[in-house]
C-alpha cells in the first residue's frame, strides 16, 4: 500500500464498545471548519484526545484556540475497537530495550508504562467518568514447557537488575500453577497490577471536557489529506469540506501517519488485530473472573483477556494463526472485514480454555478488527517530526497504546507549549521519534525489522 491510500476506510465494521454511539460520534462544532486554529490535531482516538485535554488543563491560558479533525467518527480508530486492557509492560519487550539500549533505556519505560495505572485511576476518579474501570492483577500464562522455562528464565533476569517495580511480580512454576491462574494445562503463571476499562467511554469523556472549554472545535467526518506550508507562515491543512490554517500540527492518526507524513512510511505500519466479546445465554451466570490476561496456549497461540462487569468477556489476539497470510493484516488499513484465518478461534475459548466454563454455553456475541499502528523497532515516535518546525507526532503504538499515551499526551502538550525539548520531559528516551530512527526503518529490511523479522537493526544507544 503507497502512502498515499494510508488513510482510515468510511465504513468500519461493528464493534461492541461502539455500539451505543456517543452524542459526539458525528458532532461538527461548527457548521463550517474554522478557517485558523493556533493547533490543529489530527485523529480523535486516544492520542488526539488526551493531547487536546493536556494543552488546556495543564496549559489553558495560554492556548486560544484548537480544532481536531477526524476522518470517522469521534473515536471509531484503535481506540474505539481495542482489548480494553491497561496493562503496563514489566518484562515483554523490556529485556529487548535493555539489550538494546541499557537497563535504564528498558526501566524507564516500565516505570513510565507503570505510572500510567494511578494517573488514570486519578482523572478517572476527579472527573468521574464512567468507563467501567477496574484495578486488579494481570496474569501471564504459559502453556507450552519450553516457553514457560523461557518466561522463568526472563522473570529471573529481570530480578537480577533490581528493578524496584518488579517486586509487584510473583511468578509461579510447580504444581499449583493451574490452579492459580485457573487456566487448564498452565505450565508457568505470573501477576502484576494493570487495570481494565471501556477506552470509548473515557475518550469521549474527555472530549466532551475538552470541548466544554469553548476553545476546541471538533470536525468529525473530516479527514486531512495534505499539508502544505502556508503563504504567510504556518499551514494549510488540506480537507474534502475545505482548506484550515493551522500555527502548529499535530500528527495523532497512529496506524494512518503516512498518509501526511509519507517518511514514516517504513517505521509505523497499519497492521490489523482481531477481538471479541463472549457471553453466556441469557438468564445464566458466568462463573467469575476477576483479574486479566495473557494466555498462551501449548501450541503458543496468544490471547489477551478482560472480564467485564456485566459477566462477559473480551478477548483478542491469535496472531500466530493470521501471521502467515500478509495480505489479510499487514500494511491493511480495512477494519470493515474481520481477519478470515483467525475468526473462528475464540468460539469455544472459554470452554477449552478455563476451569469451571465447561458447561458454560459461552458464545462469541460481537468480533471485530482494528488498525494498529506497528513500529520497526517496537517504540512509538513521538515528539517534534524531525526537520519540519511547529509539526508535532504521537504514533506508532502497536497493540499497546493503553499503559503509553495518556502520559505522553501530557508531556508532548508541554513540549508544544512550553518548547521544552523531549530530553526535558519524563518520556522515555526511546521514545523520541529521531531522522536517525526514520532512515533506520527507510533503509533497513524489512526482514530486520520487528514487525515483521528478527529486530536485528543497529541499537538506539544515546
Ligand atoms: C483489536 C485491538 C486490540 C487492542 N487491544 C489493546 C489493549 O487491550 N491494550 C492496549 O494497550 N492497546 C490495545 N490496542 C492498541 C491501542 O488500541 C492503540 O495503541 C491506541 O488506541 C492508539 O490510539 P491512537 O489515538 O494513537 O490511535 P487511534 O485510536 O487509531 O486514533 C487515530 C485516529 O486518527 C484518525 N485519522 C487517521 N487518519 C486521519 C486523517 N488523515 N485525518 C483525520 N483523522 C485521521 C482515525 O480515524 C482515528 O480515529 C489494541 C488495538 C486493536 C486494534
Amino acid at each position: 500500500m503507497a502512502p498515499s491510500d494510508c488513510f482510515p476506510v468510511p465504513n468500519p465494521g461493528e464493534c461492541f464498545w461502539q455500539a451505543e454511539p456517543h452524542e459526539l460520534n458525528d458532532f461538527r462544532s461548527t457548521e463550517q471548519l474554522p478557517e485558523h486554529a493556533d493547533i490543529v490535531i489530527i485523529g480523535a482516538g486516544y492520542a488526539g484526545a488526551s493531547t487536546a485535554y493536556h494543552l488546556l488543563r495543564d496549559h489553558g491560558e495560554k492556548v486560544k484556540s484548537i480544532t481536531i479533525l477526524e476522518a470517522r467518527g469521534a473515536c471509531s480508530g484503535a481506540t474505539g475497537r481495542n482489548g480494553g486492557h491497561l496493562r503496563p509492560d514489566f518484562y515483554g519487550h523490556i529485556p529487548t530495550y535493555v539489550d538494546r539500549a541499557g537497563v535504564r533505556a528498558g526501566a524507564e519505560i516500565a516505570e513510565f508504562e507503570i505510572s500510567h495505572l494511578h494517573a488514570m485511576k486519578k482523572v478517572i476518579e476527579e472527573e468521574n467518568i464512567d468507563c467501567d474501570f477496574t484495578l486488579a492483577r494481570s496474569i501471564d500464562v504459559w502453556c507450552n514447557e519450553e516457553a514457560a522455562n523461557k518466561a522463568k528464565a526472563v522473570y529471573e533476569r529481570m530480578k537480577s537488575l533490581d528493578l524496584e517495580y518488579m517486586n509487584d511480580v510473583a511468578f509461579y512454576t510447580g504444581k499449583n500453577v493451574e490452579g492459580i491462574c485457573g487456566v487448564k494445562g498452565a505450565l508457568a503463571c505470573a501477576s502484576f497490577t494493570a487495570g481494565t476499562m471501556w477506552p470509548y467511554k473515557f475518550i469521549l469523556h474527555i472530549l466532551k471536557s475538552s470541548l466544554a472549554t469553548g476553545k476546541v472545535n471538533l470536525q468529525t467526518f473530516t479527514p486531512a489529506t495534505a499539508i502544505t506550508p502556508g503563504t504567510e507562515g504556518g499551514f494549510t491543512i488540506e480537507t474534502p469540506r475545505g482548506k484550515i490554517h493551522a500555527g502548529t500540527v499535530i500528527h495523532a492518526n497512529n496506524a494512518y501517519v503516512a498518509g501526511l507524513l509519507p517518511e514514516y512510511e517504513k517505521n509505523i505500519v497499519p497492521c490489523k488485530g482481531i477481538c471479541c466479546r463472549i457471553t453466556v445465554p441469557e438468564g445464566t451466570t458466568a462463573p467469575l473472573l476477576n483479574n486479566s490476561y495473557i494466555n498462551r496456549t501449548e501450541d503458543n497461540t496468544l490471547s489477551y483477556l478482560i472480564p467485564r462487569p456485566d459477566g462477559s468477556i473480551i478477548v483478542g489476539g491469535a496472531s500466530s494463526k493470521f501471521r502467515p497470510f500478509q495480505d489479510q493484516w499487514y500494511n491493511n488499513v480495512d477494519d470493515s472485514v474481520l481477519i478470515d484465518s483467525a475468526k473462528d478461534y475464540y468460539e469455544g475459548y472459554m470452554q477449552r480454555t478455563y476451569r469451571g466454563w465447561e458447561d458454560s454455553g459461552a458464545r462469541v456475541d460481537k468480533i471485530w478488527t482494528g488498525v494498529m499502528g506497528y513500529s520497526y523497532d517496537s517504540n512509538p515516535h513521538i515528539g517534534a517530526v524531525p526537520g519540519k518546525d511547529d509539526q508535532f507526532i504521537l504514533a506508532g503504538f502497536n497493540g499497546h497504546g493503553m499503559p503509553v499515551i495518556w502520559r505522553s499526551a501530557q508531556e508532548l502538550a508541554r513540549m508544544v507549549i512550553e518548547k521544552v525539548s523531549f530530553e526535558e520531559t519524563g518520556m522515555p528516551q526511546l521514545f523520541k521519534t529521531t531522522q536517525f530512527r526514520i532512515d533506520r526503518a527507510l533503509n533497513g529490511q524489512e526482514s530486520d525489522g520487528d514487525i515483521l523479522g528478527t529486530g536485528n537493526f543497529p541499537s538506539t544507544k544515546p
